[in-house]
């Protein structure tokens, strides 16, 4: 009679790209795995929000796949309906002047909506959402962890994968080891204000989308334009990392103020608009594709996600599943 060991089991704290591309990985690698997020749903920063007749993506805005691996994945969520390719219209505002934007970039989008991708990876995964993960601890040999909503979790893990962004990763790496953040401190994230702007009619603008240069907005889009999106006409407005970074703690009144000010002098006038504003604490980071993740062996403990991996959608997948494949079954 052969005896075969244990399923080793793992707890995977947050659930967007990075984080649901490894769980699935390591689901399909044998091992029993536990997703615990802090939101009421999956997908981090590939988001959409939802109002009275409108929806908007209002964290990523569309992704690209150079890598194989991803490529291969994003075949999947093509096949299943739940991405497509978007071809927008795309201008350039620089030094005060319009240009229209060559480029051959392919780039896609979630269908219905950039949440779509997450969604579809979680429903095969076991997800405990609305538990903020709090802290975590080593006893022998073993990982426990403690939400804020729930307390203790009732289960220990044989490893822990933090997949969140740098400065949230620390906080909780620092409880059992301080020089997991002493590797990495250099990563730093940048912030993002957000405006989304919905309107009773469609607007007559040159473009769909605009990348916006010398200016404290960065980029306008027009949510309308995606595939198989629905409601009213909806705009998303990003400003710029560096204004956005500088001014995170401005009240929320006097940011939106400031971009739909900036809006309106670009052609957009928000004025008969329903607005909503989201401060992004932690947006964007290094655009440097290494080191990938961080697999802590002795540890076992794991580090994914987008500030590992290039700051990107595609890369904030790559974490995700490079990390899974360190993780070994014995
Ligand atoms: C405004 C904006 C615009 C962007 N535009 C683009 C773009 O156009 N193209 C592109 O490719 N990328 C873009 N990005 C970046 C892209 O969204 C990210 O690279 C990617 O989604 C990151 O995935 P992730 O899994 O690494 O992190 P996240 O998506 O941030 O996932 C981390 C998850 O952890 C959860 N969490 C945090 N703390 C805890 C805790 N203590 N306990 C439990 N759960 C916790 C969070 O709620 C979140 O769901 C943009 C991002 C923003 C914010």
């Amino acid at each position: 009679m052969t005896h075969s060991s244990p399923q080793k089991t793992i707890a995977i704290i947050g659930a967007g790209l990075s984080g649901l591309s490894c769980a699935t990985k390591l689901q399909a690698q044998g091992f029993k795995v536990q997703v615990f997020e802090k939101s009421r749903g999956p997908s981090g920063r590939m988001s959409t929000r939802n109002g009275k007749d409108w929806t908007a993506d209002h964290g990523a805005q569309y992704f690209t796949a150079r890598d194989p691996l991803f490529i291969e994945e994003l075949n999947n969520w093509i096949n299943a309906g739940i991405s497509a390719a978007w071809h927008p219209h795309i201008k350039v505002f620089e030094n005060g002047q319009w240009h229209e934007r060559a480029s051959t970039e392919k780039r896609y989008v979630g269908i219905p909506a950039m949440n779509s991708p997450g969604k579809y990876l979680a429903e095969n995964l076991p997800m405990h959402f609305n538990q903020t993960i709090d802290q975590i601890d080593r006893q022998d040999g073993q990982w426990v962890i403690h939400s804020l909503e729930s307390g203790n979790i009732n289960q220990q893990f044989d490893w822990l994968v933090l997949a969140l962004p740098a400065v949230q990763t620390f906080t909780l790496s620092n409880l059992v080891d301080k020089s997991v953040e002493k590797a990495d401190a250099q990563f730093k994230m940048m912030g993002c204000w957000t405006v989304i702007a919905s309107f009773a009619e469609k607007l007559n603008m040159p473009f769909d989308a605009a990348f916006i240069n010398d200016e404290i907005i960065g980029w306008i889009c027009r949510n309308n334009s995606k595939p198989a999106r629905q409601g009213l006409e909806t705009w998303t407005i990003h400003a710029n990392p560096q204004w956005s970074q500088q001014s995170i703690e401005l009240e929320k009144e006097e940011a939106g103020k400031r971009l739909l000010e900036c809006a309106k002098r670009l052609g957009l006038d928000c004025q008969n608009a329903q607005i909503f504003l989201h401060r992004w604490r932690y947006a964007s980071g290094s655009i440097d594709a290494k080191p990938g993740f961080r697999a802590y062996q002795h540890l076992k403990l794991g580090l994914c996600g987008d500030w590992l991996h290039g700051g990107r959608v595609e890369g904030a997948w790559l974490s995700g599943y490079q990390l899974a494949l360190q993780i070994k079954n014995e």
